[in-house]
């Protein structure tokens, strides 16, 4: 008999700690699985990680008839309960995402009966491909119940998630795109804003745009929608001050989830700074290069499969193209990164092999902001992944020798960091980041001096 079909009862015993003789969770056990009525009955419950994006893939998912909720629980009791049923050992991300879900089904807020919970994955070599059994074993500990959904397009798992049809996928990539705008244009405006929440009615106000587009057929007419997001934004009257700029890069659930980064977006603006994030469709497209290039490098993935992605890639390239041509040619917000530009910034820095994880695409991100205007960064890492630090911190000595200015902040995030910790070493990196600006403005003032001399 295969062991995950043994009895409940010999399971236990097998599996039963050798100290306390309690029965330990096996993840090999049967676990319950989404089946396609509980779409009607249940509510799927989604991370806090991407809160420019999420709010659009939800409404996205909910015209498809799925009740989806997006986690906002983010107290110290959320990563107690991670810590509770993950090793500390485990990445933090991990940590963070098990924590908000159990922290949720344990709230009262959820009849637990008809609640599922749901993970993407790109499934990479490091321990991301790990995380579904993760979460089933914390989940199995204390609700049994609750099946786990998982969205990956590396074959992980099948037939227990939302059906990634191709027009569900085409919109998911337009919900990326306009997600991408929203949050740059927001960024660019927010700090220089005269009036008070005006940027976050701009923000609300194109966010209303997608959703009325998604309502109707007008979703693929990404190039009428961002000049209309364009538009929206330059309406809201700035002071036209300049401001230190930051960027943030790093491992992808830390560098935008709110909860894992410790409102890192939110203390910049506090510190008066601006924030430069770059965009997710970047990480989509850094993983379809990837199954491309395993076939070149790695002679992995079928002809046919690498054929299909490569359509993808031109696919989306194209659109990511026209996008930054009509933030150029309007002139008022800079344009996120072109991802060809990003890929010609890796190859001065690290080899395009170098894929676990964030891999390349985070020197690329560090490289790419230095050469367009934003020399301070934040690259955040979840302390203990190594393929992180390896392309994050790494290669931080190497990228201050190519451009003199960059003035680079590895950070670390894990359980037992301090938020005081962390946003002083941020801080120190912002002094040298004021100076840097005052000696730039000091420059410009004098060159524009003697040119009204002339
Ligand atoms: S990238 Fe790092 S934090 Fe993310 S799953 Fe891999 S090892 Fe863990």
């Amino acid at each position: 008999m295969p062991e995950n079909k043994l009895p409940e009862e010999q399971r236990e015993q097998k599996y039963a700690c050798g100290g306390c003789g309690v029965g330990v969770v096996d993840f090999t056990d049967d676990y319950p699985t989404f089946k396609p009525e509980m779409k009607e009955t249940h509510t799927i419950l989604i991370p806090d990680m991407l809160p420019y994006h999420f709010e659009i893939i939800k409404y996205v998912l909910a015209k498809e008839g799925y009740k989806i909720e997006v986690l906002h629980n983010d107290s110290r009791a959320v990563i107690d309960e991670g810590l509770k049923h993950v090793h500390n050992d485990t990445c933090f991300p991990a940590l963070c995402v098990i924590g908000q879900y159990i922290d949720a089904l344990k709230s009262g807020k959820y009849d637990v009966d008809h609640t599922a919970v749901l993970i993407s994955q790109t499934g990479g070599g490091c321990r991301a491909s790990n995380y579904l059994p993760l979460i089933r074993k914390a989940l199995k500990a204390e609700f049994p119940q609750v099946p786990v959904l998982s969205i990956n397009f590396s074959g992980l798992e099948k037939g227990n998630g939302i059906p990634m049809t191709v027009p569900l996928l085409l919109k998911a990539a337009y919900a990326i795109f306009y997600g991408d705008n929203i949050m740059t244009l927001y960024n660019q405006t927010l700090p220089y804003e005269k009036e008070k929440g005006a940027a976050e009615k701009a923000r609300q106000a194109c966010l209303q745009m997608v959703y009325d587009a998604f309502d109707g057929k007008g979703y693929k007419k990404y190039k009428q929608l961002t000049r209309r997001m364009i538009e929206t934004f330059k309406a809201v009257p700035r002071t036209g001050e300049k401001k230190v700029k930051v960027g943030i890069v790093g491992e992808i659930y830390v560098k935008y989830s709110p909860l894992g980064n410790s409102h890192l977006e939110d203390f910049l603006h506090e510190e008066d700074c601006e924030t430069v994030i770059p965009g997710l469709m970047d990480f989509v497209l850094y993983c379809v290069v990837n199954t491309i290039n395993d076939r070149k490098l790695y002679k992995r993935n079928s002809v046919l499969l690498t054929f299909v992605y490569k359509i993808v890639y031109k696919f989306l390239y194209h659109m990511q193209r026209e996008i930054i041509k009509i933030f150029r040619e309007d002139g008022t917000f800079e344009p996120l990164h072109d991802f060809e530009h990003l890929r010609r910034c890796a190859d001065k820095v690290i080899n395009q092999g170098v894929k676990m994880g964030e891999g390349w695409l985070i020197p690329a991100e560090m490289a790419a902001l230095a050469e367009t205007g934003t020399d301070n960064i934040v690259c955040a890492q979840p302390f203990g992944c190594l393929p992180n630090h390896i392309a994050g911190k790494g290669v931080v000595r190497t990228l201050k020798n190519m451009y003199k200015d960059e003035n680079i902040v590895p950070v670390d995030y894990d359980p037992s960091a301090t938020r005081v910790n962390q946003e002083n070493r941020i801080k120190l990196m912002l002094a040298t980041a004021r100076e840097n600006l005052k000696r730039e403005m000091q420059a410009e003032g004098e060159k524009a001096e003697k040119e009204d001399k002339r």
